[in-house]
């Protein structure tokens, strides 16, 4: 029963303890739940696991009337109304997973008062049948949950979700709250202005997950080192391997149970039925390891992963930050590991240039995978690259990634680069790393030769660096925009206007020595 709202910290605390058995708030959640229970508006953004659902679940128990929360998981309403209705709170969900007769039992109970809290799918909150049930209802608040999805700069954009604004014309009076994890600033903006949120009041965590340890490495021998990883550090545990496509990802699951690990594959094309089978499997059972496209994870509510693993490259660091966001809920240390190299690279470019979409959009995505393409490369400690993206400051030297463990060596590559540079120039701009590299180390192969490469001024004059070095060295220059893939998608490499003061020698090139490619063979490559 509602307490009234005269001291709303008295209430919140009561009702966190009597309610959920906690002793104390977390973070900022005692400002957000007051501010809340006041009868503010507010745009929360924390970090997945960082207890956003107390922020609209106290109110919602410390107000009169029924808190309506949207939220698009519509897999996830049923456990979540289980677990509150276990602790003794009146909630229900609407969503099409209900018959008529169900579904008006729920209505029959919100109109009666008889509900604390009602979930319901954004696409069912706008029709009028339910606005008009909402109108017969006493509500104490509106909870939008995700409320990224309303923002089409993100990954997870909702239609729906833009009708939200009826909300607020049609219940003024009732206080809104939305959450979300996702950081950016455009994203941000985004919500305010399309929820009409410019009056709510701000709330923004640090979105550091100290628990998490960061690492990127290049890909060598991709499946051994995601093996390796696996058996040195998580050979009992839960995990996601993220691969870009469906066919990579039953590959490499196939490939996982075959060398004796408990692998399941997850895509949108499977029978949703082996699917949903699997997705189970993963959350109940112990060392489960999914490997998954992105497709994978949304609302996924399962403490104890402890590793995630990216096989390719994600498109954005909020999509990394997502992704990785799932390792390590309960707190306890948990790793994330990106495998990243050349194609990644060159394949991630060339979507961004093929993609239709508006000059404005272009730029945004730009933006957003030189932001990426920097972490992968950075020198400096990949907490500090990953949290000041997101606006946040933070000193370096975290102690928990890889370039805090082991210093990144870093080496002075401007003369490589002019010659890799040349290499593209002379040969026409439309041929791929293999064949430059051919050309750099003097590899008289029947392609050079067929196309009169071996006469080159460039021809052999890049054989003191080895293959794999040139493959770093390639990476790296595409990375830093100097290189960039043809747009046709054949694979050839062409210089960007950047490139040309790096050949003028107007800009000198730092390069970052890979560690896992070029150990143990000294200094090759300085130029
Ligand atoms: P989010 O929605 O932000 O990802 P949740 O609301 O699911 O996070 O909370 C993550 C976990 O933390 C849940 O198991 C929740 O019960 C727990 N939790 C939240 N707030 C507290 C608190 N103040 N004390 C202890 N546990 C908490
Ligand atoms: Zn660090």
């Amino acid at each position: 029963a509602p307490q009234g709202t005269r001291d709303p910290v008295a209430t919140a605390r009561d009702i966190l303890k009597r309610v959920y058995g906690y002793s104390a708030f977390r973070g900022n959640q005692e400002d957000i739940i007051t501010h809340v229970i006041q009868g503010g508006d507010a745009l929360v953004l924390m970090p997945t696991g960082g207890g956003k659902s107390l922020c609209f679940q106290i109110p919602a128990l410390a107000r009169p009337g029924v808190a309506i929360v949207v939220s698009p998981l519509i897999a996830l309403m049923r456990d979540q109304v289980d677990t509150l209705r276990q602790a003794g709170v009146r909630a229900a969900y609407l969503n099409s997973t209900l018959d008529w007769r169900e579904a008006l039992d729920v209505e029959r109970a919100c109109e009666r008062g008889d509900l604390d809290l009602l979930y319901v799918a954004p696409e069912r909150l706008v029709t009028p049948r339910f606005l008009e049930l909402l109108e017969r209802s006493r509500l104490s608040l509106f909870a939008l949950d995700e409320a990224h999805c309303v923002s089409q700069w993100g990954h997870d954009f909702r239609p729906e979700y833009l009708q939200l604004s009826v909300l607020h014309e049609r219940f003024p009076t009732v206080p809104r709250i939305a959450l979300t994890a996702t950081a950016d600033a455009q994203t941000q903006a985004d919500i305010v202005e399309r929820l009409a949120l410019g009056e709510a009041r701000q709330f923004v965590s640090s979105f550091d997950r100290p628990n998490i340890t960061y690492r990127v490495a290049p890909k060598d021998n991709e499946r051994r080192q995601l093996l390796d990883f696996i058996r040195r550090h998580h050979a009992e545990d839960a995990g996601i391997v993220y691969c870009l496509s469906r066919a990579r990802v039953e590959a490499l699951a196939d490939w996982l149970k075959e060398q004796g690990l408990d692998a399941l594959p997850y895509h949108a094309g499977l029978d949703p039925a082996v699917r949903q089978a699997n997705q189970d499997r993963f959350i109940k059972g112990e060392g489960v390891v999914v490997v998954a496209t992105i497709a994978f994870g949304m609302g996924i509510d399962k403490p104890n992963v402890r590793f995630v693993v990216h096989m390719d490259a994600p498109k954005s660091l909020e999509a990394y930050y997502q992704e990785t966001g799932r390792a390590g809920r309960d707190g306890l240390a948990a790793n994330a590991l990106m495998l990243y190299g050349l194609q990644d690279v060159v394949m991630l470019r060339q979507m961004m240039d093929a993609s239709d979409s508006s000059a404005q959009h272009k730029r945004t995505e730009r933006r957003k995978l030189d932001a990426l393409l920097g972490f992968c490369e950075t020198a400096h400690c990949r907490r500090q690259v990953l949290l000041t993206y997101f606006g946040e400051e933070h000193p370096g030297n975290c102690g928990n990634c890889d370039t805090c463990f082991e210093p990144v060596e870093t080496w002075d590559g401007t003369v490589a680069a002019q010659k890799a540079l040349s290499a593209v120039y002379r040969t026409g701009q439309k041929f791929g790393v293999g064949h430059l590299i051919d050309v750099l180390r003097g590899g008289a192969t029947e392609k050079v030769v067929r196309f009169g490469h071996e006469q080159l001024k460039t021809f052999g004059c890049g054989a003191d660096i080895s293959k794999s070095d040139w493959q770093t060295v390639f990476r790296q220059l595409v990375a830093l925009g100097h290189l960039t893939a043809d747009p046709e998608g054949h694979g050839g490499l062409m210089l960007t206007d950047q490139a040309a003061s790096v050949l003028k020698g107007q800009e000198t090139v730092r390069l970052r020595r890979d560690r896992a490619v070029l150990s143990g063979d000294g200094r090759r490559g300085g130029g």
